[in-house]
């Protein structure tokens, strides 16, 4: 059986306060939210901090808001970060305008981590890879790899960066739709695209600062309207993580394209939202043979590595087979 280290815990009931916990114990602290990856991750000994902090009290960091005002005009919901993946998978406010967000969220996992796990933790995520997740005893034995205790990557052995995969399902929905990330810290609140929040550093994938936190996601009143679809692929269909993922936003009708966004996600350490799609559909309609394009011009620009237990080859050879199937799913199209 594996045990937990031995920790400090605290339980703060405010931003103001969590922010406190960080300044005062700078790099000494782990965030947990609904624990569903913390907690494997520290009796893995994959995190070793001496205080845990529990967002769990923070109250007002729960909850899906439509927003009125001023702000209306910009920003169109706001989703807490304490929010459970359950609650965004029933969310009556995500649809129509963000149905993807929530079939995303309901693919998470099992029913019970979902009713666990948040959005903040879904985002921050720790990125995942056959040579990490692994006990203390299995990492020793090999040597332990660079992104914890070792020096060499060993998926790519002359690299200088962790390539570990970025595994969140809602992620890539919230970067098609162009949201916002808020971060509490310090010096204020500051708020980032989801696309810029990842680095393509699996040692540490985001833009956070260790005495900062990520407060809600903000979905743009500028999306309402558009089409999308997320797709998974994974071994079994529950419980696994992803091991290819595919978010798509569009923009028109199926007579006529008028732009695209596809995010493409599980193959490195970020997720990917791919170049050069709108001059592939703008003014064609959505039917099988722009759909050819679109998926031809997603492989060019995806490449797998063997960072998770599965082929990546096939993982490869599926990147166009799942883009074609989430544009189908965007325009109402049924996959064979
Ligand atoms: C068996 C199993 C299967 C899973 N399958 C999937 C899957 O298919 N898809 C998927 O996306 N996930 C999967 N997960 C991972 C996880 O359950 C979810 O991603 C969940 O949303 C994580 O949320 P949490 O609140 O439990 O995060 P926690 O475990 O509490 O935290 C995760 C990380 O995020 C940080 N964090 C949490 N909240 C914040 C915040 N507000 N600000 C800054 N940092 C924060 C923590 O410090 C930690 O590093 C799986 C987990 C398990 C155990
Ligand atoms: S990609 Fe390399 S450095 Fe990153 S976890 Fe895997 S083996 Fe370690």
């Amino acid at each position: 059986m594996l045990t937990l280290p031995r920790f400090e815990w605290v339980a703060p009931a405010t931003v103001d306060e969590v922010l406190r916990e960080l300044a005062e114990h700078p790099g000494e602290c782990l965030l947990v939210a609904g624990g569903t990856d913390a907690v494997p991750n520290l009796k893995h000994r994959l995190h070793e901090p001496r205080r845990v902090v529990s967002l769990a009290r923070v109250n007002e960091l729960r909850g899906v808001r439509e927003l009125s005002g001023p702000r209306r005009s910009r920003d169109g919901l706001e989703l807490g970060a304490l929010t459970t993946l359950s609650a965004l998978a029933r969310e009556p406010l995500l649809q129509p305008d963000f149905a993807p967000v929530s079939r995303a969220a309901s693919l998470v996992a099992s029913p019970q981590i979902r009713n666990m796990g948040t959005l903040g933790g879904n985002l921050c995520l720790d990125t995942r890879c056959t040579y990490y997740n692994q006990t203390y005893f299995w990492r020793e034995a090999l040597g332990f790899c660079l992104k914890k205790d070792g020096v060499v990557c060993h998926v790519v052995p002359q690299g200088k960066r962790c390539v570990a995969a970025h595994s969140s399902d809602v992620a890539p929905t919230l970067i098609a739709f162009a949201a916002d990330v808020e971060i509490a810290g310090p010096e204020g609140r500051r708020r980032v695209p989801v696309d810029e929040f990842f680095v393509g550093d699996g040692i540490h994938n985001n833009v956070l600062k260790p005495d900062e936190l990520v407060t809600r996601v903000i979905l743009p009143e500028s999306s309402r309207g558009a089409l999308g679809a997320y797709r998974k692929l994974r071994p079994r269909g529950a419980i696994d993580f992803p091991m290819l993922s595919v978010a798509v936003a569009a923009r028109g009708t199926r007579e006529r394209i008028e732009a695209v966004r596809v995010v493409v996600s599980a193959l490195g350490a970020k997720p990917r939202l791919l170049g050069s799609m709108n001059a592939l559909v703008s003014g064609r309609p959505a039917d099988e043979d722009t759909f050819a394009a679109v998926a031809a011009a997603a492989s060019k620009q995806c490449r797998p590595l063997i960072n998770v237990p599965y082929d990546d080859d096939w993982r490869h050879a599926m990147v166009p087979v799942l883009v074609t199937r989430a544009l189908r799913d965007t325009f109402g199209i049924p996959s064979a």
